[in-house]
Parts: C-alpha cells; sequence; structure tokens
C-alpha cells in the first residue's frame, strides 16, 4: 500500500517537474532574469550558412568565424551548448520562424520585411554592400551596372536591392555566393554584389577581380530570433551588451577582420 502511494506520489511530482520547466524543450540561466526556452534543452541551435567568410566558413570539417564566435560566447553566458546547423542562407529565416532552430546568425542584415517573420537583436556589426568586377571592367560606378549581368546570392539583401534598381531580368541568383564569383571568373556575368567582408575574401583568393570604391548600401548585422521567444531574445541581447562592454566582441571582429 505504501509502496502504491510513494508511486503515486511521484508521478504527481514528475508531472508537475514537466508541467514546471515545459518538459524537455526547454532551458533556463541564472544569467538572466527570466527563464527563456531553446529547441533543445541546454542546446543554443544557430542557423547558418557557411559560405560567408569571415562571418562563417569551414575550416576543415569545422565551422569557423566571427558569427561562430560570437555564438560561442553568448552560448557560454547563458550556460548552453552551441551546435551550429548549415543550410542554404534562404532557409534560415524559417528554421527560425518555425521552431528548428533557435537563432539565425549569418551576417543577416536587418531588414523591415525581415521583421515581419523574426525578431533581431541588437545590432553587432555593419556591412556595407559593394561590387566585385573583373580588372579593366567598363563598370567604374554602381550606376554603370545599368543593363548589365549582375551575380548575386539567393534571398540576399544584394539580390532585393539589385532586383529593385536593375530589374530582376539582369540578376542572376545562386546559393552561394562563391557561386557567384566563379560566374564572374567564367564570364558569365559581369558584376557581383555582395556584403563587402566575403567580397574581399573572394578578391584575395581569385586573381584578376576588384571591387568598385563606390559602395552600394550600408547595414545593420543581427541575429534573427523566433518572434514567440522574447526572453530568449532578452538573454541574447543581454550576453551581446556585456560581450560588447569587457571587448570580447570587438576582439572577436578584429581577429577576422585586420584593422587596415
Ligand atoms: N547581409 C546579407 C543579407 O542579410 C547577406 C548575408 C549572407 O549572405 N549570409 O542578406
Amino acid at each position: 500500500m505504501k509502496k502504491r502511494i510513494m508511486a503515486i506520489m511521484l508521478a504527481a511530482l514528475c508531472a508537475l517537474s514537466l508541467c514546471a520547466c515545459g518538459g524537455k524543450d526547454s532551458g533556463s540561466t541564472a544569467s538572466s532574469d527570466a527563464a527563456f526556452t531553446t529547441v533543445t534543452d541546454g542546446v543554443l541551435t544557430m542557423a547558418t550558412n557557411a559560405y560567408f567568410p569571415p562571418y562563417e566558413y569551414y575550416e576543415g570539417s569545422e565551422i569557423v568565424g566571427i558569427d561562430a564566435e560570437i555564438a560561442k560566447a553568448v552560448a557560454d553566458k547563458l550556460g548552453l551548448t552551441l551546435k551550429i546547423e548549415d543550410m542554404e542562407f534562404d532557409s534560415i529565416i524559417t528554421a527560425v520562424s518555425t521552431g528548428k532552430a533557435d537563432m539565425g546568425l549569418a551576417g543577416m542584415t536587418v531588414t523591415e520585411e525581415r521583421k515581419q517573420n523574426v525578431n533581431f537583436s541588437d545590432t553587432y556589426a555593419t556591412g556595407v554592400q559593394v561590387v566585385i568586377v573583373p580588372e579593366g571592367s567598363d563598370i567604374k560606378t554602381v550606376d554603370d551596372l545599368q543593363g548589365k549581368k549582375i551575380g548575386v546570392q539567393l534571398s540576399t539583401t544584394g539580390d532585393i536591392y539589385c532586383c529593385d534598381d536593375f530589374g530582376t531580368e539582369n540578376v542572376e541568383e545562386y546559393n552561394k555566393g562563391n557561386d557567384a564569383v566563379m560566374a564572374l571568373i567564367s564570364g558569365k556575368i559581369d558584376a557581383v554584389v555582395i556584403d563587402n567582408e566575403p567580397a574581399k575574401s573572394y578578391v584575395a583568393a581569385n586573381e584578376g577581380l576588384v571591387i568598385l570604391d563606390t559602395e552600394y548600401v550600408t547595414e545593420e548585422y543581427a541575429a534573427a530570433l523566433n518572434k514567440e521567444n522574447t526572453a530568449l531574445l532578452d538573454a541574447i541581447n543581454g550576453a551581446l551588451k556585456e560581450l560588447k562592454e569587457d571587448g570580447t566582441l570587438d576582439s572577436i571582429i578584429a581577429k577576422y577582420i585586420p584593422a587596415e
């Protein structure tokens, strides 16, 4: 009899504790006021597209870069283990808004359109859309792109601006920035519009390419989060603030982008 009562009490306790913390899909931290949840308990799942150096790229089988290191520092502050999931850039917002990933961190620009589907953290870096052309190209300024074939990475802000400014018929969309650069080298397109830091990496890695001096658009990068998960947004903003104040953020950026 006693055993049965004990069993019932135990079952009731288990049920209670499951309710209290939302089952296995929850995580919380001592370093934030409000408890937040993550897709997998104790894990910060980051969705990215690891073909965007120096923000995220492969070194062997490991994804490294500014975003990977910032995410690791944020996860450490929140007592979580970082898990990075590599996917097409185009899939990141969906992964976050459908609850498959906790945060999208991918050199992602804050835009009003994206804000309809995700929340953005405080910004942590500035990006500039620039134009890559072959050396000796007759394209000298952004205006010269008129009527030219422009390569972009699918669904990026470069893609959106170029379609608006130069017409979709003049824009070739590629899944990876590098594919656009390869198309430029083989003469299939006349220019590539992409963020400045990956542009520098591509130009350094391939001879015969230059970046135009004139900048196209200046933007802010931030982490994308699920609209429902404002507790995690607050926790991440808190961690970012601490990392800004103690200089960690600057030193991570300086490690990958040496001052010119
Ligand atoms: N900053 C650009 C955007 O948000 C490109 C990001 C990327 O390709 N990873 O659209």
